[in-house]
């Protein structure tokens, strides 16, 4: 289960995937995971490698392997990450993901000082929803939730970068 579920079906995401491997351009975007979730991977996939990146919070050392996929023969970068929770039947986390892919192609970024709520265009089926029915979900409680788990986990906050449609701007 997803934060996004009613604007983004779990067929979507299994027979998308895009947000679950990435380019060396956009490496800087693989999920932080907490340290409570990394117990959890570490006991299911012991052979899971982690990297850390600040006080209790880590990313996944992604698979590196050629570009194969017939859904992305068109893509331009010939080597590709995988996270090593994508299998063909998507992530093997279940309802256990990462904060940031349960709220994903929503994105918490910071621009000069001021937080923002963003969202990724990479995500197709979400850019088929309405604008009205992208910021609704927001306004319905789950910019609280982004920002709750963001004060706690501040590591989810990436600088802002252009591209990103600014949904909201954090007080
Ligand atoms: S943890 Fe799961 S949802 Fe998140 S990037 Fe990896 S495979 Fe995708």
């Amino acid at each position: 289960m997803s934060l996004t579920d009613s604007l983004l079906s779990g067929d979507d995401c299994k027979n998308c995937r895009l947000c679950c491997w990435f380019t060396k351009y956009d490496l800087w975007e693989t999920p932080v995971i907490d340290d409570s979730l990394r117990e959890i991977i570490s006991e299911r996939y012991p052979e899971t490698k982690f990297v850390s990146r600040d006080k209790g919070s880590y990313v996944f050392v992604m698979t590196e392997t050629p570009q194969t996929d017939p859904l992305f023969a068109d893509h331009p970068e010939p080597t590709r990450f995988d996270c090593p929770m994508l299998s063909t039947d998507g992530c093997r986390l279940g309802n256990d993901k990462p904060f940031e892919c349960q709220i994903w192609p929503y994105r918490i970024m910071s621009q000069e000082g001021k937080l923002l709520i963003s969202l990724s265009l990479l995500c197709k089926p979400i850019c088929e929803n309405s604008f009205t029915s992208v910021i609704s979900l927001l306004k319905s409680g789950l910019a609280d939730k982004i920002i709750a788990y963001s004060k706690i986990h501040p590591c989810i906050i990436k600088e802002y970068t252009d591209g990103y449609p600014i949904l909201m701007y954090i007080k």
